[in-house]
């Protein structure tokens, strides 16, 4: 399940090169070549998949697992004590490279490095969300 024009299937295939630094019978990850912070790792599973909406429970799961461990690892060798996990899903959330990969972002303290803020909701909207995602499973 190779798509020719994916840009992470070439890495897989290894008709473009990368920092690779985890490879299991499922996933690898390699280090992303503009990181939010060096040591910034992707995890991508072999099979290609777009996004976690396509990619069945069991490749999900396998991916967790090696994000735990790959996360680890990033954490002991950059002396960093948290990170961020991130997955971008479709191109309206800044999904460029459409072969479904979770980005582990060591972080520092003061690394300048910000979070999305939080904004607010509206009298009795929160309820009407909660509602209309409730009735939407
Ligand atoms: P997305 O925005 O799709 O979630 O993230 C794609 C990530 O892949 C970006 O952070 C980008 O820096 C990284 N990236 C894009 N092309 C390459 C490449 O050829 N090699 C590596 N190692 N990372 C890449
Ligand atoms: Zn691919």
């Amino acid at each position: 399940m190779e798509n020719n024009e994916c840009i992470f299937c070439k890495i897989l295939n290894g008709e473009i090169p990368s920092s690779k630094i985890y490879e299991d019978e499922n996933v690898i990850a390699f280090l992303d070549l503009f990181p939010v912070n060096k040591g910034h790792s992707l995890v991508v599973p072999k099979a290609h998949y777009e996004n976690i909406l396509d990619t069945p429970p069991e490749v999900l799961e396998k991916i967790v697992v090696a994000v735990k461990k790959v996360a680890q690892a990033v954490l002991k060798a950059t002396e960093s004590n948290g990170f961020n996990l991130g997955v971008n899903n479709g191109e309206v959330a800044g999904q460029v490279v459409p072969h479904v990969h979770f980005h582990i972002m060591p972080r520092f303290k003061n690394d300048g490095r910000s979070l999305w803020k939080g904004r607010n909701y509206d009298e009795g909207e929160m309820d009407q969300f909660a509602k209309k995602i409730r009735n939407s499973f």
